[in-house]
């Protein structure tokens, strides 16, 4: 993997395209306590970085998927990174005003200063913004269950044959 720093002048020429993956380790410091512990995860990408006059406009696209945990059920879920994403390197001004540093933190803004362009912490940005802040492997996950065992050793009354809790039957000798 090359490095994640692009100076501008590297761009002079033309667009570049960048491959990128982020190792296990790297992926389970990220995720911390949301990681399924010993799970595997495997992301990998590739960015395509083109200068358009003084800013940078990067479209990226990743897959793979991270592993981490249920927060209602404790199991292995898992989350897929954006498939694609887009943002632009703004050079940094002197002076931020208000209403600039508003969307600093926007997604689809990053700065940078000088003619360096740090394009790995925004990679990062873009895929732990799909890391739920309370993962579910299921919307409608109903946690742990303790007595799932003991009801499934109790078999339910099969409803088709409440028809036939009313009825009686007077069984009358058939004529000869
Ligand atoms: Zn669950």
């Amino acid at each position: 993997m090359r490095s994640l720093t692009v100076t501008l002048g590297e761009l002079n020429a033309g667009p570049q395209e960048i491959e990128f993956s982020f190792t296990q380790e790297q992926i389970e410091e990220r995720l911390g306590d949301l990681a399924f512990p010993r799970a595997f995860h495997r992301v990998q990408g590739r960015v395509t970085l083109e200068k358009i006059s003084g800013a940078v406009s990067v479209l990226g696209h990743m897959h793979g998927f991270l592993t981490v945990t249920c927060s209602r059920c404790l199991k292995a879920t898992k989350v897929y990174p954006p498939e694609s994403f887009r943002f632009t390197f703004i050079r940094e001004p002197d002076h931020f005003d208000q209403e600039i540093e508003l969307t600093a933190d926007d997604l689809e803004t990053a700065w940078f200063r000088g003619d360096t362009l740090e394009l790995e912490p925004h990679l990062w940005d873009q895929l732990l913004l799909c890391v739920p802040m309370v993962p579910l492997c299921d919307e409608s996950c109903e946690g742990i269950s303790y007595y799932k065992g003991q009801e499934a050793e109790t078999p339910k009354e099969d409803p088709r044959w409440n028809a036939l809790k009313g009825l009686h039957l007077d069984i009358e000798p058939s004529p000869k």
